[in-house]
């Protein structure tokens, strides 16, 4: 079966950077599930659903990768479905300081739970879901940065470029 990662964040929506993240942590854990924060306070485009549905279409059927959202802190969640394991994806120096933070609180709470940073790959470093969404907001075309699922559903969203 392998080791298990939890791979959280927001994905609203998922990029080619977070699907990256997501094959190349499966190089280093058995399993992967990929846990969409539900966060009341964070106004997001697309809503919980919708999210999963276009992880679950951009990723597809992979027996060794679950998704679902969960709420609450992330290590009770990490424990619940016995991860070993928090991934967690590094673009720039920007990322650091509120990686760093994360990471030692879940420590703290949760000394069992390890957290795994992967670099971004060279072909997204750039890309994030804010920047994706106020692009395409615009009406420019953002295929090359995300899923296929995704880039319809951003143009579905803001009307088509
Ligand atoms: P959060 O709100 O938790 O930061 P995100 O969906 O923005 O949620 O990001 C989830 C994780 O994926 C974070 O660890 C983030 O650094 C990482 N990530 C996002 N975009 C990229 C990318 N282009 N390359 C590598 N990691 C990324």
């Amino acid at each position: 079966m392998g080791r298990l990662a939890i791979y959280p964040g927001s994905f609203d929506p998922i990029t080619n950077g977070h699907l990256d993240i997501v094959q190349r942590g499966l190089a280093c854990f058995g399993r992967l599930r990929v846990g969409v924060a539900t966060n009341p306070g964070k106004k997001a485009l697309f809503t919980t659903e919708e999210k999963l549905e276009l992880i679950r279409l951009s990723v597809g059927d992979d027996p060794r990768i679950e998704i679902d959202a969960f709420d609450g802190l992330l290590v009770d969640y990490a424990e619940r479905v016995g991860a070993h394991a928090i991934l967690r994806g590094l673009r720039a120096v920007a990322d650091f300081e509120y990686e760093f933070q994360m990471a030692h609180m879940n420590h703290f709470l949760r000394p069992s739970v390890e957290t795994v940073f992967l670099m971004t790959g060279p072909e997204s470093f750039y890309v994030s879901s804010s920047l994706v969404k106020e692009v395409a907001s615009h009406g420019k075309d953002v295929s090359a940065l995300v899923p296929p699922p995704v880039a319809a559903a951003l143009a579905r969203k803001f009307g088509a470029p």
